[in-house]
């Protein structure tokens, strides 16, 4: 294979053939080549604050629940707004560009705000194995990395295993959800984690119940501090 072909993303360049490049908040075209969401969704994104409120909604989420050093969602998740355009594209959409800026911008509002220093690994919230390999990568994962390109807090991979789909769970009492949840991670090597200081992320807090059965089970690998960061707050 000759040198040109080689280095052509042919998938992506077919892909902006027959289907331009669309800023995934509000559907427009986008014009530069490097552009994963338009300028004025961009700036439409609901902020927070909460990186550097303490308890702020999402630490009160897990109060009484699991202890956190700090929590914080960088922006509301709202019905209908470019957010949920933007997170849907990533999880749906394989549009991973998107994920990695949402992560950036995320890692910016945690180095700003001072009550996340001192962490020394990121780690993403598991994905059933399945769900995988169907999208192709973990959106938390995706996220992550773009959190470490900012911080430059190293993304640790493979501590934590899911075992259970956990999606359908609409029918079941909060009791039934909570152990169909605590089953559903397994921790595969604690090792990495004893002794240091972790910041578990994912994509959208909502009820927090598989962050919380998570962050349990982190405990439990003798980790020194714990913290959690989502891209979105969906407030109930
Ligand atoms: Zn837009």
């Amino acid at each position: 294979m000759n040198a040109f072909l080689r280095d052509l993303d042919l998938p992506h360049a077919l892909g902006a053939l027959f289907f331009p490049h669309r800023c995934p908040g509000c559907g427009d075209t986008l014009h530069g080549r490097r552009e994963c969401v338009c300028p004025e969704c961009l700036s439409r994104f609901p902020e927070t604050g909460f990186a550097s409120q303490p308890d702020n909604p999402v630490e009160r989420l897990f109060w009484g629940r699991v202890a956190l050093d700090a929590a914080t969602s960088r922006y509301y998740f709202t019905g209908d707004s470019a957010m949920q355009g933007a997170l849907h594209a990533l999880k749906y959409q394989g549009d991973k560009a998107t994920g990695t800026l949402l992560g950036r911008l995320l890692g910016h509002s945690l180095a700003d705000a001072g009550r996340f220093n001192g962490i020394d690994a990121l780690i993403p919230m598991p994905l059933h194995p399945r769900k995988v390999r169907l999208r192709g990568y973990n959106q938390a994962e995706i996220i992550a990395r773009g959190v470490s390109d900012v911080t430059h807090i190293p993304v640790i991979m493979h501590a934590l295993s899911r075992k259970k789909h956990t999606d359908t769970q609409t029918k079941k009492s909060r009791l039934e959800r909570w152990r169909n949840v605590s089953e559903a991670f397994s921790l595969a090597d604690s090792g990495v984690l004893e002794g240091r200081r972790l910041l578990l992320v994912d994509d959208v807090v909502t009820t927090g119940s598989s962050l919380e059965a998570c962050a349990t089970l982190i405990w439990t690998s003798g980790c020194k501090g714990l913290s959690i960061a989502t891209v979105a707050f969906a407030e109930r």
